[in-house]
């Protein structure tokens, strides 16, 4: 199938044939309608895949459909600041036809400059959880409008560190929890056991 076929709205199409690519990835063919449907999605996959825009383009989607929240509506969570960094990227370069504004919030940088561009206003987060955790403990940033959850490379989110930020997380997030995107290379049992915590009844692509 061509991307058309996943159901994907024309600016994004248009996005994608100015980007050059032509035809959708086996793992975006597989996880794109599911989460278009707006179910949670296990994507058991390496790097190179094209998981990100996987998990991206319908994100995109979904957002601009919804229409503008007071506060961030999507949340992609990175294992290091260069993944947060690239995923923005692609998030920014995929939704350049779409009025959605993306933020970084990761340590190593100003936290003031960090606060001050999510009141302007955001509608995606690209985040590692340190940070995270830290701006959303001291009500810099609400996430009570989250509908769109991505746990990236969630083999390499597992430390205690990670669970514990989660586990704080939680409660600040939406009565209805959000639908959630599960990303990782390698799918062994404690990795499994995350997922468990964090999707429900997720489809399960892989390849
Ligand atoms: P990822 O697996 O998300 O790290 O993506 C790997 C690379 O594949 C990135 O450089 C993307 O720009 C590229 N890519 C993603 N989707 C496609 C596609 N459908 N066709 C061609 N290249 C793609």
């Amino acid at each position: 199938p061509g991307f058309e076929e996943l159901g994907l709205i024309a600016p994004l199409l248009a996005t994608l044939a100015q980007a050059g690519h032509k035809r959708p990835s086996l793992i975006q063919v597989q996880a794109i309608p599911p989460l278009l449907e707006g179910k949670d999605v296990l994507v058991g996959s390496q790097t190179g895949s094209g998981k990100t825009a996987a998990f991206v383009l319908p994100m995109l989607q979904k957002l601009t459909e919804a229409g503008p929240a007071p506060g961030p509506r999507a949340l992609i969570l990175e294992p290091t600041r260069e993944l947060a960094a690239q995923t923005a990227a692609v998030c920014r370069q995929l939704g350049r036809r779409l009025s959605l504004k993306t933020r970084v919030i990761c340590g190593g940088t100003s936290r003031e400059q960090q606060v001050q561009s999510v009141r302007d206003g955001v509608d995606i987060i690209v985040a590692t959880h340190g940070r995270l955790l830290d701006l959303v403990m001291q009500a810099d940033l609400v996430l009570e409008h989250l509908t769109y959850l991505v746990l990236d490379e969630a083999d390499r989110l597992l430390d205690e560190d990670f669970s514990a930020s989660m586990t704080a997380l939680t409660p600040y997030f939406p009565d209805q929890p959000p639908q959630t995107v599960f990303c990782s290379a390698t799918l062994p049992e404690p990795v499994m056991d995350l997922a468990r915590r964090v999707t429900r009844n997720p489809v399960r692509v892989e390849i």
